[in-house]
């Protein structure tokens, strides 16, 4: 089963990515992450990275394009992935196309979230991570259990250096005019689901994972 995370920034992706990959017993591939973490260890990729990823700008494809495609490649893979922050563009989904045929696999479901946009920019402000173990909180929906340290190392937690209202902004715009166009393309393949998620209507990663779960196992 492969499942691709779509959404705005702070719709909660990489948190249902979470859930379901314990349900699901399948790697959460998170190209955001993966990026973050090679900033953090000064690789080659980081260095490249760093550029665009702390202005809130998108990665070249060709750089992003050829992470993916070695990481699908990993014998986790095999009995498929939860792709989350990728792809972005068209391009990227055409070339995802090419690589999952190569694999001779195909893309089943596009969890499509759905955040009032008021909400959405709430939610990133309040979002925090663990700089020691990269745990994400939230201080609205998924408080630390004191204050604002890490309930599993007790380090005290850090905003992303993207996640300011200005930088939101650039990433927002990303969104609409490259990434919405994505969305489309896989509705017009009949695979997307759509979810709302927002405290609004009371319904959260938890309750919509439970309902991807039950769905896929049915
Ligand atoms: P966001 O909350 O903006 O979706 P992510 O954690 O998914 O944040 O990604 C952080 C940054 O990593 C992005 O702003 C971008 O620079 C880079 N990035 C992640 N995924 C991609 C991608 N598919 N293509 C290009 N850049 C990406
Ligand atoms: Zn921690």
């Amino acid at each position: 089963m492969n499942i691709i995370m779509m959404g705005a920034q702070g719709t909660g992706k990489g948190t249902v990515a979470g859930l379901l990959k314990n349900e699901l017993n399948l790697p959460h591939i998170s190209t955001g992450e993966i990026f973050r973490k090679n900033i953090q260890e000064g690789t080659e990729l980081g260095k490249i990275a760093t550029k665009y990823a702390d202005e809130g700008k998108l990665v070249p494809d060709e750089v992003t394009n050829e992470m993916v495609k070695n990481r699908l490649a990993e014998d986790d893979c095999k009995n498929g992935f939860i792709l989350d922050g990728y792809p972005r563009n068209l391009a990227q989904a055409k070339e995802l196309d090419k690589i999952l045929a190569e694999l001779n696999t195909k893309v089943d479901m596009v969890v499509n979230l759905n955040t009032p946009t008021d909400e959405i920019v709430e939610r990133v402000m309040a979002r925090r991570e663990c700089p020691k173990c990269k745990r994400v909180y939230n201080m609205i929906l998924n408080k630390p259990k004191n204050g604002e340290i890490c309930d599993d190392c007790g380090v005290e937690l850090t905003s992303r250096v993207d996640d300011t209202e200005e930088k939101l902004k650039i990433r927002l715009d990303t969104f609409h005019t490259q990434t919405k166009p994505v969305i489309d393309y896989y509705r017009e393949h009949g695979v997307v689901r759509d979810e709302e998620i927002s405290i609004s209507i009371n319904r959260f990663a938890k309750e919509v994972a439970e309902d991807i779960v039950a769905d896929i196992k049915a």
